[in-house]
């Protein structure tokens, strides 16, 4: 992506001091989002980062990880998966427990919505501290799925989620904080 595209994506995304609680710095992307070439550029350049040409499954975290997740599968052609938040989906799932800051979480996949041995890619909004995509990931791997790497729009690198993910496979993110 050259410079000046991923310039302009760094100053559409809009700080929110003290979001959803005092001293988190919210990166709020919908200026990205009701930009059409800016989210285009989006999607496209964290697809190109990836060197990724052709997979079977992307899945999107709940929920903005739906909006660059569906839009990538549709790039690559491949389908779409949601991993949802308890008690969302309608099917039978597999479902997974994970630390937050602030207590746990738990996120679900439906059970048959990855074969075994088919390729997949996770896509989320943004990177914080790596324990939600880490859940996604280890449910992706109890359904088999084989796992060519995690896209994220934005890294908030002093987190040190990527040192998380480290044993899962490539990690991209487009713009780093
Ligand atoms: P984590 O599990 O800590 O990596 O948190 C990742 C999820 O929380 C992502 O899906 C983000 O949407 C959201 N999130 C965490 N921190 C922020 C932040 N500072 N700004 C916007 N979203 C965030």
């Amino acid at each position: 992506m050259d410079p000046h595209t991923l310039a302009s994506l760094h100053a559409a995304v809009r700080d929110v001091p003290d979001f959803p609680q005092p001293g988190i710095l919210f990166k709020d992307i919908t200026p990205v989002l009701s930009d059409p070439r800016l989210f285009s550029h989006a999607i496209d350049g964290m697809i190109e980062q990836s060197g990724v040409t052709s997979v079977d499954k992307v899945v999107g975290i709940d929920a903005r990880g739906f909006i660059f997740g569906a839009l990538i599968a549709q790039r690559l052609q491949a389908g779409f998966i949601p991993v949802r938040k308890k008690g969302k989906l309608p099917y039978r799932t597999r479902g997974v427990d994970y630390a937050l800051e602030y207590g746990t979480a738990h996120i679900e996949i439906h059970e048959d919505a990855i074969a075994p041995g088919e390729t997949v890619l996770l896509a989320d909004d943004l990177l914080a501290t790596g324990g939600t995509a880490t859940a996604a990931l280890d449910l992706i791997s109890a359904l088999g799925g084989q796992i060519l790497g995690s896209l994220f729009f934005i890294e908030l690198s002093f987190l040190q989620g990527r040192e998380k993910l480290r044993h899962t496979g490539p990690i991209h993110a487009l713009l780093t904080y």
